[in-house]
């Protein structure tokens, strides 16, 4: 079965630790992507995984087989790095065919094997060809035709898509994602892209300063972010993190005021331990709802710099407190600079974070 599977997995370098206490797993036919800032562990974690780096404590399995003293040719996995190199003298079939070369297959059988990811990845019609004479696009898909075709356990990419233009990329999240589907192996992806992460994860593991913040669905890490840190990397444009006062937190309601307005946001029950305080409090730009007079729940912000982001507009605001929002709104509310707008924060899209950023969820 092809699994991968990481437990309390640790990289010093030095002194320094690159990797935390680790823990992820991976089933069969599922793709994680390893999402987060540049530095924070997710490449020497992929390589801790491929056996080109070793762990310093921790166990790695495969396929339920714990790999650490292994090398990585006994790993039989397969890697798609950022910078793969292709065999410029040889054809893209010749380049497809090349990990077989080391495992004794027959010509015809070659042959076959060829043929088959060339359909999948849509190269059929440049196998004759030499990469200098196909496009970046077709290269790229010549890296991960060469990935699959041995039929290796599962499958690692580190940053497979950055060196390709925006447009292409767009399109290859979709392809890649979808030969990814029928192949039915783990698969880790490296990204620092969310939208890339989001697009092609069935789950995002969040990394930060070496530790996994989060493991969750697209949807779970955007709409339940579990600290300030992954509401803060998820989502565009920004999540805005507020200071608001706690007042009470009674049978799972905690009542909070931000800039004036009440807020009653749906908490654990076993948080009202929570005492009166200063919370940071989370906004998506788009659960404003501008209104167009002041109300009890309400607060009150004025326009400062209007970003128009085509069937939307992105508004930078002061609010009457002095905090600075991000808010979305359709095109048609046409706000001007300077504009006084009353805006309605959805409580339902209102996130608590208390000690030390931690989410306090329903
Ligand atoms: P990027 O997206 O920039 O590649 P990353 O999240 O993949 O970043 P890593 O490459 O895993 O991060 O690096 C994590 C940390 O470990 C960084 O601070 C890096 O400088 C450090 N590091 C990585 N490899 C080594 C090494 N061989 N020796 C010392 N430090 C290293």
């Amino acid at each position: 079965m092809s699994t991968i599977e990481i437990r309390k997995v640790t990289k010093k370098f030095g002194e320094f630790q690159a990797v935390k206490d680790a823990d992820l797993s991976v089933k069969a036919g599922e793709v994680v992507c390893l999402l987060g800032p540049s530095g924070c562990g997710k490449t020497t974690t992929l390589r801790m995984i491929a056996g080109l780096e070793s762990a310093t404590s921790g166990d790695v399995l495969i396929a339920g087989q714990r790999m650490n003293e292994l090398s990585p040719e006994k790993r039989d996995i397969a890697m798609v790095f950022q910078f793969y190199a292709l065999y410029p003298a040889l054809t893209v079939g010749e380049n497809i065919a090349m990990p077989l070369h080391y495992e004794g297959v027959s010509p015809a059988e070659k042959k076959a094997r060829v043929g088959m990811v060339a359909d999948i990845l849509h190269l059929t019609g440049v196998l004759d060809r030499l990469p200098g004479h196909i496009s970046e696009g077709e290269k790229q898909r010549v890296a991960v035709a060469r990935a699959i075709v041995r039929d290796p356990n599962c499958f690692l990419f580190d940053e497979p898509l950055s060196r390709l233009d925006v447009e292409l990329r767009h399109s290859m999240r979709g392809q890649i994602k979808g030969v990814l589907s029928n192949l039915s192996k783990a698969t880790v992806i490296v990204t620092h892209d969310q939208l890339e992460a989001l697009t092609m994860a069935d789950r995002i593991a969040i990394m930060r300063d070496g530790v996994i913040e989060q493991v969750g669905t697209p949807h779970e890490v955007f709409a339940k972010p579990a600290n300030v840190f992954v509401a803060s990397f998820i989502g565009t444009p920004q999540m805005n993190l507020v200071e608001a006062d706690l007042r009470s937190v009674k049978d799972g309601k905690a009542e909070l005021t931000f800039d004036g307005a009440p807020l009653a946001i749906t908490v654990n029950p076993a948080v009202s331990a929570l005492k009166p305080s200063k919370v940071t409090i989370g906004i998506r730009p788009r659960a404003f709802a501008p209104v167009s007079k002041a109300g009890k729940s309400t607060i009150t912000a004025m326009a400062e710099l209007i970003e128009p982001m085509g069937a939307e507009t992105l508004i930078h605001a002061r609010t009457k407190s002095g905090n600075d929002i991000r808010v979305v709104v359709p095109r048609e509310k046409r706000v001007k600079m300077g504009e006084v707008m009353h805006l309605e924060p959805d409580a339902a899209q209102t996130h608590v974070f208390a000690d030390g950023g931690k989410a306090v969820r329903a």
